[in-house]
This record gives C-alpha cells, structure tokens and sequence, in this order.
C-alpha cells in the first residue's frame, strides 16, 4: 500500500514531490495526457486510523506494563510517529483512471 503512485494508464512514474503537490481531483498525465483521478483522502484515512490505533495500543501497554514510564518520553515518541505518518501521506495517494467522453475524444483529434 505504502508506494508512490504511477499513471495507471502509462504507468509514468511521479516523484515525492510531484505527488505531494497535487491537488485532489482530475489530473492530466504528463506522459500520456491521459486523465486520472487524484484519491488523497481514502489512503489517509487508513493510514491515520492504523498510526491511532497502534499508538493508543502502545502507550496503553507501556502505562500498564511499567509504573514509572516517563509521559515526555512517551509523549515525544507520538509525535514522531505522528509526523512520519505525515510524511508519508504521498505514499497512501491512489490514481484512479478516467475515461474521456466522447466529446472531449473528438475535441482531441482536431
Ligand atoms: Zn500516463
């Protein structure tokens, strides 16, 4: 799941940069000029909610397991896996294809 996405029409390859850039939504391909879908929100979710979750079950089994757990340790450690699971939200974007109408088709061949 944790990769950057191609076109998955061409399969052109799109830099950390270039995917973290892009706005939800259509986008062109630069190689194919094929149209795709940008899906940022469905990978972040998930990713969100498998760091929450994780951390929650972490930090409960610390709190439990030893009675003198230091919070700023704890507490700094959240914040660290918190800011990876930022950085890697161009990891969890999807490309989702799309077809042009017909319309668009003949607009093209002109
Ligand atoms: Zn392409």
């Amino acid at each position: 799941m944790l990769k950057l996405p191609v076109c998955p029409h061409c399969g052109a390859v799109y830099s950390y940069k270039e995917v973290s850039g892009m706005k939800s939504g259509t986008n062109i391909c630069y190689h194919c000029e094929k149209k795709f879908r940008v899906d940022k929100i469905r990978g972040r979710a998930v990713l969100l909610s498998v760091v929450c979750i994780t951390l929650i079950i972490i930090n409960t089994a610390i709190m439990v397991s030893s009675e003198n757990f230091v919070p700023a340790v704890i507490m700094i450690a959240n914040i660290i896996a918190v800011s990876a699971a930022f950085l890697m939200f161009p990891l969890t974007v999807k490309f989702i294809p799309e077809k042009f109408t017909k319309a668009e088709k003949r607009e093209r061949r002109k």
